[in-house]
């Protein structure tokens, strides 16, 4: 067993590693380096909660003390040199036996605007703080992006009392992470709340001012006391060039089924790495809470444990979005079969994936009971009746063959 293991990203992933070695009986020393100088926090409730000021903050409930774990904030991962055993750091060189890597993602910026006073990212606990005021002040606000920050965003937004347009280049919310079909009856969840929704909308260029403009490619011109801009995140993983890691088409770091590196001794997880999915038969690059959550114990207990663990989780992710609680499990492609429960108009349903009969995955909107279970279905490859399961009023767990 290792005696000194170092994790790098002091996030979700990196904070639960730390504490997933210490429940699993490790004994030796556990230092936790992150680049942020906050005490380590949570993200989800920075769109949500902390955004609206209803939360002071989102830190970890995690005695690091207590556990023995030596946090060292403030302090960037600038290398790795695996054949040394060694991480270059801001603070100098770090030597461990076992190495994490959980350095998360960090925000696509929109060419150009970078640096344009008034552009704002929504990724730290810091662009939070920063966004507080600006809701409070209750500009005229354009989100570039209907993705899940986007929705999360503009639903803060309007509960602020702002003024919100959403531009997004494609032709739908959630064109990257949903069907057409399942994304359609979202579009009027952004008329009823208030905000608008402008689709094949290309951002030319943002000019800066009092209020700034947003102007469009088609020549149209959106006032913005304030930009906000979720086009999506990518692997933070630049640190790593030269060292000899893997990395994926994404730029994230190719993990294996146990979640181990190209380089020995070398592990990843969370946001920064992908990962084969036995169950799904492909690789899976997860941007989820609970994939940070779960995939830490893996680690752990192939850095401690002598039996080795194998990663295969069924993705699950929340969002809460315009009043809605939206739910998704699993993973599904375009190939499967789609099945509706309920009406997409209505405030409730939820959308099926089948392969051959098997519950693949499902999207839950203000269905709670039907995600717990459908997840358990997934997990458990329970052959589903088709013609039950479209029945609304029927639990999905009794809609088996
Ligand atoms: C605003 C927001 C809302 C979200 N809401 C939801 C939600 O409702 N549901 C859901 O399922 N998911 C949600 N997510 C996604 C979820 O928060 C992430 O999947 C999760 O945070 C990933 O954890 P991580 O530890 O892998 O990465 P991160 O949380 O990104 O943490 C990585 C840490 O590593 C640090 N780091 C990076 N590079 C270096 C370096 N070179 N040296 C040292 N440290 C470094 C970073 O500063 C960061 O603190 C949300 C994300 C955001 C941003």
């Amino acid at each position: 067993m290792p005696e000194r293991v170092v994790v790098v990203g002091a996030g979700m992933a990196g904070v639960q590693t730390a504490v997933a070695l210490r429940e699993q009986g490790f004994t030796g020393t556990v230092t936790l380096i992150g680049a942020e100088p906050h005490q380590p926090y949570d993200r989800p409730p920075l769109s949500k909660a902390v955004l609206l000021g209803t939360a002071e903050g989102s830190a970890f409930d995690v005695d690091f003390e207590a556990l023995g774990i030596e946090l060292r904030l403030g302090c960037e991962a600038l290398g790795v040199r695996p054949g040394e055993h060694l991480l270059d750091t801001s603070a100098g060189p770090v030597p461990y036996d076992a190495l994490v890597l959980a350095t998360g993602a960090e925000p696509i910026r929109l060419p150009g605007a970078e640096g344009v006073p008034g552009v704002h990212l929504l990724r730290t606990l810091d662009d939070a703080e920063r966004l507080r005021p600006v809701l409070a002040r209750q500009h005229d606000i354009v989100v570039v992006g209907a993705g899940w920050i986007g929705a999360e965003f503009a639903t803060a937004a309007r509960e602020a009392g702002c003024a919100v347009t959403v531009v997004e280049a494609a032709d739908r919310p959630l064109a990257g992470a949903l069907p057409a079909e399942v994304a359609a009856p979202m579009t009027a969840w952004y008329a009823d709340a208030g905000a608008v929704l402008r689709t094949h909308a290309r951002v030319e260029r943002v000019e800066p001012g009092e209020p700034g403009a947003v102007i469009l490619d088609d020549g149209s011109r959106l006032p913005a006391g304030a930009v906000v801009v979720g086009i999506g995140a990518r692997p933070a993983t630049a640190w790593l060039a030269g060292s000899g890691i893997e990395l994926g088409a994404y730029g994230e770091v190719l993990a294996d089924e146990r979640l181990r590196t190209s380089a020995p001794d070398v592990y990843a997880v969370g946001d920064c790495a992908s990962f084969p999915s036995g169950r799904y038969g492909e690789r899976l690059l997860v941007h989820h809470w609970d994939n940070a959550l779960q995939g830490p114990r893996t680690v752990a207990t192939n850095i401690v444990g002598d039996a080795p663990a194998t990663y295969d989780p069924v993705p699950y992710f929340w969002s809460e979005q315009f009043g809605r609680f939206v739910q998704y499990a699993g993973h599904h492609t375009s190939a499967d079969t789609t099945l509706w429960r309920g009406d997409p108009s209505g405030p409730a349903w939820t959308v099926c994936w089948l392969r051959d009969d098997r519950l693949v995955a499902l999207l839950a909107v203000g269905r709670p009971r039907d995600l717990a279970q459908g997840r358990r279905l997934i997990e458990a490859g329970t052959v589903m009746d088709p013609r039950l399961l479209t029945d609304p009023a029927r639990p999905l767990k009794a809609a088996t063959a």
